[in-house]
């Protein structure tokens, strides 16, 4: 086999691009814990029903980008392109739909095949969280606030706007519908083929449509704001407060949708001007209906998911990770090197052995390698219980005891 490379829209992550991802992804962990939340895993592929009704049968995702095959066994499987379906179903499986709040932070891969660009692949990351229990407006404003101190935490805040809009309750949607399908029906020739479909099925869903065309028309058309019932007024006024409770800044945007239909009342995104097309790097809503549509009680619910492809372009890259070489010189210290080694590794100094070649040769690769510390081990080292330590940065050496070298390098 010759010329293997990666499949289309798939990356390999290696070197300073996977210390960016994992610094955001070890970010959006620690501070969701500091709120509470708990990590789940749950499975990257599932029963495609998980998703081909949940997430919307007009969406984009369920019409052009899920991996649905075929298993041996002649089950239709799906990879998941989220994971807030996952979730509601583990909710469901694992019998705790009586055992409310659950806080759950997840992350890992995901699935779409979409056409690839600079922040869009088809395998993807996201990292999220769900509030599952609580139906009151406070709830949504603390997981934007979470996502909000996390954007915080990585230090990219200073370009990036949180955009919010209400989708009501039902009875505003099924209003507002009415009033789309009649806007949308006066521009039937302007709009594009997908839109057309739209139109009949879900006309909301031409909203969030990407055809420069259909985005001409949808700029013209009404807002629900004119169509909210009280109480969904009233929901929204509840987030807006508790938002500025929180100190979180944010800018209302009547054209947020979210590409999926499981979203009522809350939908926000947090956008970047610096990455072009694809500039939402964390988005989310309630999802009031979700859990009773995976076969639980009707259970309310409040999450967002973070694009760590893209946000790990945003931040500065954490330095390498830098170890301590420890060089023997002569036979009898290998052994003894073995020793220092592994003393070092258990105290958490991360040390490697320079394998092969006279000191010179060692010191030269411990160097290249970007070693911060030499540890030299000779015969009369050894007899004496000490070794030389050599800071590579600094080029200054001292002899230490075996002692208290980890003390000394960690
Ligand atoms: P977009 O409008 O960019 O297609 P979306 O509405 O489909 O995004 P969501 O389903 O809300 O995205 O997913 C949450 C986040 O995951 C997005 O805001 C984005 O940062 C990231 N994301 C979604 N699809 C991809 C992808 N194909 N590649 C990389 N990141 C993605
Ligand atoms: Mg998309």
């Amino acid at each position: 086999m010759t010329d293997l490379q990666p499949v289309r829209g798939t990356r390999d992550l290696i070197g300073e691009e996977q210390r960016r991802h994992q610094f955001v992804v070890d970010t959006a962990s620690r501070v969701a814990a500091a709120y509470g939340f708990d990590e789940w895993e749950i499975p990257v592929f599932e029963d495609t029903r998980v998703f081909a009704r949940t997430l919307g049968d007009t969406s984009d995702v369920v019409t052009k980008e899920m991996y649905t095959f075929d298993d041996r066994g002649g089950d239709s499987i799906t990879l998941r392109p989220e994971a807030t379906a996952g979730i509601c179903r583990a909710l469901v499986s694992n019998g705790l739909t009586q055992s409310l709040p659950q806080k759950v932070f997840c992350a890992g891969p995901m699935f779409r095949y979409e056409r690839p660009q600079k922040g869009r692949y088809r395998q993807f990351y996201q990292a999220g969280i769900e509030l599952i229990g609580p139906a009151e407006p406070v709830a949504d404003a603390e997981v934007i606030a979470c996502g909000w101190d996390i954007l915080q935490a990585l230090g990219i805040t200073d370009d990036i706007v949180l955009e919010l809009n209400t989708l009501g309750d039902r009875e505003s949607r099924l209003a507002y519908r009415q009033a789309l399908i009649a806007y949308f029906a006066d521009h039937r020739q302007e709009l594009s083929a997908d839109s057309l479909t739209r139109l009949e099925r879900n006309p909301l869903r031409i909203l969030d449509s990407k055809d420069e065309g259909d985005r001409r028309i949808v700029a013209g058309a009404p807002t629900i704001a004119a169509y909210l019932t009280d109480a969904a007024r009233a929901f929204y006024d509840g987030v807006r407060e508790n938002l500025a409770r929180f100190g979180v800044p944010f800018r209302e945007n009547p054209r947020i949708v979210r590409g999926l239909d499981y979203y009522n009342h809350t939908a926000f995104e947090f956008v970047t001007s610096s990455l072009g097309a694809q500039g939402t790097v964390l988005a989310g809503g309630r999802y009031d209906g979700l859990v009773a549509e995976m076969g639980g009680p009707d259970i309310p619910a409040v999450g967002w998911g973070a694009g760590i492809d893209r946000l790990a372009m945003l931040v500065a890259a954490p330095p390498p990770p830098r170890s301590v070489a420890v060089i023997p010189v002569g036979d009898a210290a290998e052994t003894a090197a073995i020793g220092v080694l592994q003393a070092l590794r258990r105290h958490g100094v991360r040390a490697e052995m320079a394998y092969r070649g006279n000191l010179k040769r060692r010191m030269e690769r411990a160097n290249r390698t970007g070693a911060r510390a030499a540890v030299i081990l000779g015969e009369s080292e050894i007899a004496r219980g000490v070794a030389q330590v050599k800071d590579l940065a600094a080029g200054t050496q001292e002899e230490v005891a075996l002692a208290e070298l980890p003390a000394r390098l960690r």
